[in-house]
């Protein structure tokens, strides 16, 4: 079994990120004070323990990845969370970002179509500190009707396009943060829903995702 220890050295390495990500233009202290609680190193496998705070993103099973903590901080400035917001996440992958939305304090429904990825969260200690998070093992691209509708819906890997049945499961004045692009990069787009049920959308940074792929892989 695995030993989980935050040492000051870590904690050190954290803070040193968090002037990073300020001097690439994070201003949300509430999330870069989540992204200073959280300790990332937990959710990479111990040979990266000593790089787990750099600015980059590293592999994670099933040729994936967690995502650049400026990448999780864009994105999750971008949401503008507040405490208890209904969240859907659709590419849960190592949990991180999971867990910076759940520190906020919003109530995360995340989903992941590698069920191996899905298994492993279920025995990773650390997410017990959150138990307003429930995990998901199933296809984005449907998101989770039964739950809906969300105050906000982010999605962590790249969208050919945006799935119309994640716009129908936003509650008015809902906000979706979803990275779009069929090729290496992606674009940032904010889709708002109006109290009328129209969206509009605001386009922001490029980015580079895994690719979003539709159905389920049980290995
Ligand atoms: N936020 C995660 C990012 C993981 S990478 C982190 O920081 O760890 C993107 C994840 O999206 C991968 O785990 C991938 O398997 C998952 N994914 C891709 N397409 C999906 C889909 N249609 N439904 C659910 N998850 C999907």
């Amino acid at each position: 079994m695995r030993k989980y220890d935050d040492s000051y050295r870590h904690k050190g390495l954290r803070k040193r990120l968090i002037s990073n990500l300020r001097e690439k233009g994070i201003t949300d202290e509430k999330v870069l004070a989540a992204i200073d609680t959280i300790p990332r190193h937990f959710f990479l496998d111990t040979a990266f323990d000593e790089i787990a705070y750099e600015d980059r993103a590293f592999p994670i099973l099933q040729q994936q990845t967690i995502s650049q903590p400026y990448t999780v901080a864009y994105q999750t400035q971008l949401l503008e969370i507040k405490p208890f917001d209904k969240v859907l996440e659709i590419g849960t992958g190592s949990g991180y970002q999971t867990c910076v939305l759940a520190e906020l304090g919003a109530q995360v429904f995340t989903v992941e179509r590698q069920k191996p990825l899905y298994e492993a969260l279920r025995k990773f200690p650390y997410t017990n500190k959150y138990p307003g998070i429930k995990y998901f093992y199933g296809d984005g691209f449907d998101g989770l009707p039964t739950y809906a509708p969300f105050d906000k819906i982010i999605i962590t890997a790249a969208a050919p396009y945006i799935p119309e049945k994640l716009i129908v499961q936003m509650r008015p004045g809902a906000k979706m943060v979803i990275p779009v692009g069929e090729g290496d990069v992606q674009q940032m787009f904010r889709i708002i829903k109006l109290q009328d049920g129209s969206t509009t959308q605001e386009t922001f940074n490029n980015f580079s995702f895994v690719k979003m792929l539709g159905g389920k892989n049980k290995f």
